[in-house]
């Protein structure tokens, strides 16, 4: 049996969860089909990007963010590949680590409470566009939509069964773990540019930190290792993994009704910490566009203009880095340069860690 609703939604990340909460609060009905059963783990640095903020507190749950167990990052650190060392101080409270697994519960649970239907532990294992909206199931049910949000990151099934999926770009992989909180890295996240990857180490609150390393598949090992030695991880810490990470950006609403959100559309290097940030943005956007497509007016046009200027102001930056990540003499480069002129590189900062808008939001 196919049950009818407004907006479905592959996928219970941050954007899925955005978009959820958007379209369930105007009163759409709105299905949510999420693989994991929550809380569930997240490749991820668990850094959040100041501007964040904002969006949390549209979506009513800053401030049980605010509650949730976490590191205060005051400083970024760089490294280069030589081992000159920059720090950059970031503005007062406005940069913390919050764990995936608790972030995406809150976010979840958000949506479920403005009244979306959520449906943990179930993949979406069907998807194809019928006349007037779309079909789609998982192996226990089947719904048909006017609208529907790709939302499941960076290797989303919901692109393959449209046959919409971007080839991966580079062998690049990424490692993450959460371990005991080594000296030296308290209240500030360090990167650190390697002759073969970088790594990302923050403090993520109750006396644990977030390592994440990012290489070429056959490199990738080695550093995890190195890692594993210089920060003094234990052996028993479960370490995850993620590819790809870099491929091509696919349009943000390809047919009409379909949304294209967060990592499906487009990943962005984690060396900057921006991806949540990109996703809740991208979700709480495609919510609006759902609410516009079920008022009768063709959203998609207006949706890909608002997730183009999303990127516009500062994606510059996050380029930057991919070639300073990927070309190892080009981010020692970089690091020389902010060494000897320390304003630049507290410019460039700036550009992606802004000030809070308002004292605590
Ligand atoms: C190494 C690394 C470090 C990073 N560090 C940071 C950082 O510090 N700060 C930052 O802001 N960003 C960071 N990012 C980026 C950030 O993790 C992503 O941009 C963000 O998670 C994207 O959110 P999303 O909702 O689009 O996708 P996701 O968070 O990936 O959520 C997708 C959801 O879809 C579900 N799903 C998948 N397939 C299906 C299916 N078939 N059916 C149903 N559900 C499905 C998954 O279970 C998952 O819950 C990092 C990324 C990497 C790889």
């Amino acid at each position: 049996m196919r049950e009818e609703t407004d907006v479905l939604i592959c996928g219970g990340g941050p954007a899925g969860a955005a978009a959820a909460i958007v379209a369930a609060r105007k009163g759409l009905r709105v299905v949510v089909m999420e693989r994991a059963e929550f809380p569930r783990h997240k490749v991820c640095g668990d850094c959040l990007n100041p501007d964040c903020w904002d969006v949390l507190e549209v979506l009513g749950v800053a401030d049980g963010v605010r509650r949730l167990r976490q590191g205060v990052l005051r400083a970024v650190r760089m490294v280069s590949p030589g081992g000159r060392e920059v720090v950059v101080g970031l503005p007062e409270g406005a940069e913390v680590a919050v764990r995936r697994e608790d972030l995406d519960e809150l976010l979840l649970r958000a949506a479920a409470a403005a009244g979306a239907k959520v449906y943990c532990g179930e993949a979406m294992t069907r998807l194809a566009e019928v006349e007037g909206g779309w079909e789609a199931g998982t192996a226990e049910r089947a719904w048909r939509s006017r609208v529907f949000i790709a939302a499941d990151g960076r290797n989303s099934t919901s692109c393959r069964l449209l046959r919409l999926s971007p080839a991966p770009l580079r062998d690049r992989v990424a490692v993450q773990c959460h371990a005991p909180l080594a000296a030296g890295h308290e209240e500030r996240v360090s990167l650190e540019i390697f002759g073969d990857g970088y790594a990302g180490i923050a403090p993520v609150g109750d006396g644990e930190m977030n390592v994440c390393a990012v290489a070429a598949a056959g490199d990738v090992e080695g550093l995890r290792r190195r890692l594993m030695e210089r920060l003094g991880i234990p052996e028993g810490v479960e370490w995850h993994r993620m590819a790809p990470l870099e491929r091509a950006d696919l349009a943000a609403s390809p047919r009409a009704g379909l949304f294209l959100t967060g990592d499906v559309a487009r990943v962005v290097e984690p060396f900057t910490g921006e991806g949540i940030y990109y996703a809740l943005k991208s979700g709480m956007l495609a919510g609006q566009a759902a609410v516009m497509e079920m008022s009768g007016n063709p959203a998609g046009g207006w949706y890909a203009r608002e997730h183009a200027g999303m990127y516009r102001r500062r994606f510059w930056v996050n380029r930057l880095a991919r070639v300073a990540v990927t070309r190892p003499w080009v981010g020692s480069v970089v690091i020389r340069a902010g060494a000897a002129f320390p304003g630049l590189l507290r410019w460039v900062t700036s550009k992606v860690v802004r000030p809070l808008s308002a004292p605590g939001g």
